[in-house]
């Protein structure tokens, strides 16, 4: 095992696709909610300058005094820029628009890959609390350098994959970079799961999609599929994950239900390690 994995510490789970609108930021904090839901105690890292994942978890920009950004150039430590949020054990780390000139201000530190995973490790230094047992990245739609500091701090990736006909495009390129990560940076880097996301089962095109990526990634593709559904598009307007704003609808089923199999193939990850 990885020294940078130490016993007890958080698991950390990047999510990544350099397409956006796929449903990066939505999994991120709808999987958190779930995770936190059966009592996982979770932070989310806003790694895109958007910040569609913090103002989706209810942080107004003006609240954002530290963000990730403070992180990465070392001023802040994660731990002094993380919010609570309305649900229980969900904290977020948010982001600002700040995070778009960072590359290029750390771009000569030879720790500019690291500044995330080094961070995630300094978390409980000092016994902080509350004790971390998930730590998710959403990424920017991008392989820039934050995804690769994103890459660089995970145990492993989820890949969120929208069911539509240019599904499989660009995963090649996403599935290199993992290897050259790993090659790297983070020989630990796993894949744990590809995601598919906005399934319409009343579309053929959108089954067809299914059958082709499970063809293609086999069971790497979790059997849960997030189905689209309005609720969970109207949540973020609302500063709320789907699962507050309405649990029971299809969307939120679904996002629990993917929080129990990330954490079934958590167990057989760590057994094969
Ligand atoms: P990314 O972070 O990859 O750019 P988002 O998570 O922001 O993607 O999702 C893109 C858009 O699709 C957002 O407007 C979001 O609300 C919407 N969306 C995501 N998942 C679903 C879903 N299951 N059903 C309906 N709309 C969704
Ligand atoms: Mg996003």
């Amino acid at each position: 095992l990885s020294s940078h994995f130490p016993p007890g510490a958080p698991r950390v789970l990047t999510l990544a696709n350099q397409k956006g609108g796929v449903g990066k930021t939505t999994t991120a904090i709808n999987l958190g909610t779930a995770l936190a839901a059966i009592g996982e105690t979770v932070l989310i890292v806003d790694l895109d300058p958007q910040g569609n994942a913090s103002t989706g978890l209810g942080i107004e920009r003006k609240a954002r005094t530290l963000s990730t950004y403070d992180v990465l150039i070392g001023e802040a430590s994660l731990r002094d820029i993380v919010h609570e949020t309305a649900v229980p054990r969900l904290h977020v780390a948010p982001s600002t628009m700040d995070l778009l000139g960072v590359e290029l201000e750390i771009a000569s530190a030879k720790d500019r890959a690291f500044r995330i995973r080094d961070a995630v490790a300094g978390l409980h230094r000092g016994g902080g609390e509350p004790r971390f047992t998930y730590v998710l990245i959403d990424c920017p739609p991008s392989l820039n350098l934050l995804t690769i500091n994103a890459m660089a701090a995970a145990n492993a990736i989820v890949v969120p994959l929208q069911c539509e006909f240019f599904a499989l495009e660009g995963l090649s390129q996403l599935l290199s970079t993992v290897e050259q990560v790993r090659g790297s940076l983070n020989p630990a880097l796993a894949i744990h799961g590809v995601v598919l996301t906005m399934f319409d089962p009343r579309n053929n095109l959108s089954s067809q999609v299914v059958a082709d990526v499970r063809a293609f990634m086999g069971d790497k593709v979790y059997e849960t599929m997030i189905p689209r559904n309005v609720r969970v598009s109207e949540a973020p307007s609302y500063g709320k994950p789907v699962l507050l704003y309405d649990f029971k609808c299809l969307g939120s089923q679904a996002y629990l239900k993917l929080a129990s199999e990330v954490i079934q193939r958590e167990r057989t990850l760590r057994t094969a390690a």
